[in-house]
């Protein structure tokens, strides 16, 4: 079947304003976005610029906007859209743009590493490894799927309005080391947290759990940070 793909495109350094261009394709059904995008590319269009590399949902690093909803190119297929065979691809909304659909997510990775996101750990260390029950581990689980894909904090509204606000993903990651028993760094991983740039920046708005491509519970986990925070805070 034919698609159409209107491209956002833009270059900074030679354009002034950003444009769409539309380009149309022979794809099957059963093609992913990334497909159409990849052919477009190479029959048609070499200067198009977006990113991925795994191709399977893992990597993270294909996320755009499709028909105004973020998706990562590779998980989605032609026959997800009930738009006519029609595709409006734009780059992650909140970055800044590089070219055409590569974003710029170095503030993204610069929140991520100011939480700290490794185990920190100081006793003495054990002869094998650092065991860890069951439960614990169901707890920690949703936040240990997340491939950092940036969708979360691109939807965000409070990330739109505070660009300190740590946002979902950053926080997220919080959360994976504070539940985590074998981690010992709990009350000062709470107390960088507890201000308004970070786990109160959240407003519960559900955006980030909507747009997850891992269907990480996010707000939910986002919840139970602030309510041990506030146990912490009245202990
Ligand atoms: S929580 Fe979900 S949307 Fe956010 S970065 Fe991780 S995988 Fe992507």
């Amino acid at each position: 079947m034919k698609c159409t793909f209107l491209i956002y495109r833009f270059d900074p350094a030679a354009d002034r304003d950003p444009h769409y261009e539309e380009y149309t394709t022979e794809a099957e059904s059963t093609d992913k976005i990334l497909d159409c995008l990849n052919k477009i590319r190479w029959e048609q269009d070499p200067a198009l610029s977006y990113r991925y590399s795994c191709a399977h949902g893992i990597c993270g690093s294909d996320a755009l906007m499709i028909n105004g909803r973020i998706e990562l190119a590779c998980q989605k297929l032609v026959r997800d859209f009930k738009t006519a065979n029609n595709f409006v691809i734009e780059p992650l909304p909140l970055f800044k743009v590089i070219k055409d659909l590569v974003v710029d997510l170095d503030p993204f990775f610069e929140k991520h590493r100011s939480v700290q996101p490794y185990l920190i750990n100081d006793k003495k260390p054990p002869e094998k490894e650092r065991p860890q029950n069951a439960e614990n581990q169901e707890t920690i689980e949703p936040a240990l799927r997340c491939i950092l894909c940036a969708s979360c904090t691109s939807a965000c509204p409070i990330n739109r309005a505070n660009d300190d606000y740590l946002g979902p993903a950053a926080l997220l990651r919080a959360f994976r080391y504070i539940f985590d028993s074998r981690d010992t760094a709990t009350q000062s991983r709470l107390a960088q947290i507890d201000n308004k740039d970070g786990i109160w920046g959240c407003r519960t708005m559900w955006w980030c759990t909507e747009v997850c491509p891992k269907e990480i519970p996010v707000t939910k986990c986002l919840g139970q940070v602030k309510r041990l925070v506030k146990e912490e805070g009245k202990a």
